[in-house]
């Protein structure tokens, strides 16, 4: 363990309560988090304690002026009960480049290891055992200044909290092509994961609900052509002959699940292109039945397999016969961070005990 973590342990333990065949996502913790401050020159106060309520002055510049951003992450447990992170560097990687681009402090990445090894070795009792569960891990940065003025604030605080979870979509989702709204556009904050983008989403997802999907595909700020991502995920289309993603531009999240899905299925021999896709290709491929798969990548959902693609007044469907190299995909990158499938690239980061606590 780092030396300078302090660490208390909760008294009573709260898994009792939590039933591991259904775990809903997003509302269930487990006991233990991560807290450090920054106080304008340097991270401090390192501590892992019981999960608590954390009082803020009304005047809280993050809530004010947008200065929060998130990561979001997996651990999963092998069948000797050893905890297993899944690429914990690049997640602790992208935390700073989301946080250079919001002018945040970057945060120590091997410490921010330490940290996590630390923490969900504590909370390792609620890591789920089955094929499609993990522990979700949420690291969280917030400016704390109680200011009102638009700066940035000179004091943040880091929080990373653990919650259980399931199966995450189980059914495939619908995608309505974006024709309004954008989500990012060249030049903005969308490969950084901040809070405002998703507050930015909510409501053309709300309308796109009411017309019967689940998620709007985003497409680029100027031309509505070509595809960018989808909720929280990034998108793929598997092609007669190959596979096409869209390629990092500075509009779109840099995924790991994208990152990983890409090396996967080169390493099985396809040809995956990284690109400009336009929703003509796509349309076109759809029309001439060379369409087979379209799944979004992410770390809660793993795959979400897409059903039907809403463009221009009428949907593209697929066909579930097809989704083989999803389902793949999905079950090999479970499989890894289990520890029950070979990994090739020393992505899964074990949990050694390295301290009783
Ligand atoms: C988090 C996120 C993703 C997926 O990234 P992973 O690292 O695979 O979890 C994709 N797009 C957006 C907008 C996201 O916020």
């Amino acid at each position: 363990m780092h030396s300078d973590i302090k660490v208390s342990t909760i008294e009573k333990s709260r898994i009792a309560e939590l039933d591991f065949n259904n775990i809903p996502f997003g509302k269930v913790f487990a006991d233990h988090m991560f807290v450090a401050d920054f106080d304008g020159k340097q991270w401090k106060n390192f501590e892992i304690c019981p999960l608590h309520k954390i009082p803020f002055h009304p005047a809280t510049m993050a809530w004010h002026y947008g200065q929060a951003i998130f990561e979001g992450m997996k651990a999963g447990i092998n069948d000797e009960g050893m905890p297993l992170l899944f690429r914990p560097h690049k997640h602790a990687e992208r935390l700073n480049k989301s946080a250079v681009r919001m002018c945040m402090p970057e945060f120590p990445v091997d410490l921010f290891v330490d940290a996590l090894k630390e923490l969900v070795w504590m909370d390792r009792a609620w890591i789920p055992k089955d094929e499609e569960s993990a522990l979700y891990i949420r690291p969280v940065m917030m400016a704390t200044d109680e200011f009102v003025g638009v700066r940035s604030s000179d004091t943040f605080k880091l929080m990373i909290m653990n919650l259980p979870s399931g199966p995450y979509y189980n059914k495939p989702v619908g995608l309505y092509v974006a024709d309004k709204y954008v989500r990012a556009a060249e030049g903005g904050v969308g490969y950084a994961k901040a809070a405002g983008n998703y507050g930015a989403s909510l409501y053309p997802t709300k309308l796109a609900k009411e017309l019967g999907y689940d998620q709007v595909m985003w497409m680029d700020a100027k031309e509505f052509k070509y595809v960018q991502e989808v909720g929280t995920m990034n998108i793929f289309f598997v092609l007669k002959d190959k596979i096409i993603t869209p390629d990092l531009t500075g509009t779109i999240l840099d995924g790991v699940t994208r990152d990983s899905v890409i090396q996967l299925l080169r390493k099985k021999g396809h040809i995956v292109e990284e690109k400009h896709v336009s929703m003509d290709e796509i349309s076109n491929a759809h029309s001439k039945g060379e369409l087979l798969e379209v799944f979004g990548t992410g770390t809660a959902a793993v795959i979400a397999h897409v059903d039907r693609i809403g463009f221009h007044g009428h949907d593209l469907k697929l066909d579930p016969a097809n989704w083989n190299l999803s389902k793949l995909m999905k079950s090999e990158i479970n499989g890894i961070r289990k520890g029950r499938v070979t990994d090739y690239y020393n992505w899964v980061v074990p949990v050694k005990q390295e301290v009783t606590v």
